[in-house]
């Protein structure tokens, strides 16, 4: 995935606001010490990107190829 804002015509720096939910195996050494590992990502929600040089939310195209 890709963006690109419309206004600006920026193409590399984007605030992106996700929500995921993830499963992960936690993985506890004797000494409390925690790994996460298998992290899976179950489902992914965008909520919102926000060009960083102009600040637009609402001119932001995104694109699947590279
Ligand atoms: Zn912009």
């Amino acid at each position: 995935m890709t963006y690109r804002c419309e206004a600006c015509g920026n193409k590399t720096r984007f605030d992106v606001i996700e929500t995921k939910r993830v499963r992960a195996f936690h993985h506890y050494s004797l000494g409390g010490e925690l790994s996460v590992e298998e992290e899976q990502l179950l489902e992914r929600k965008l909520e919102k990107v926000v060009c960083r040089w102009c600040g637009s939310a609402d001119s932001i195209v995104s694109s699947a190829s590279a």
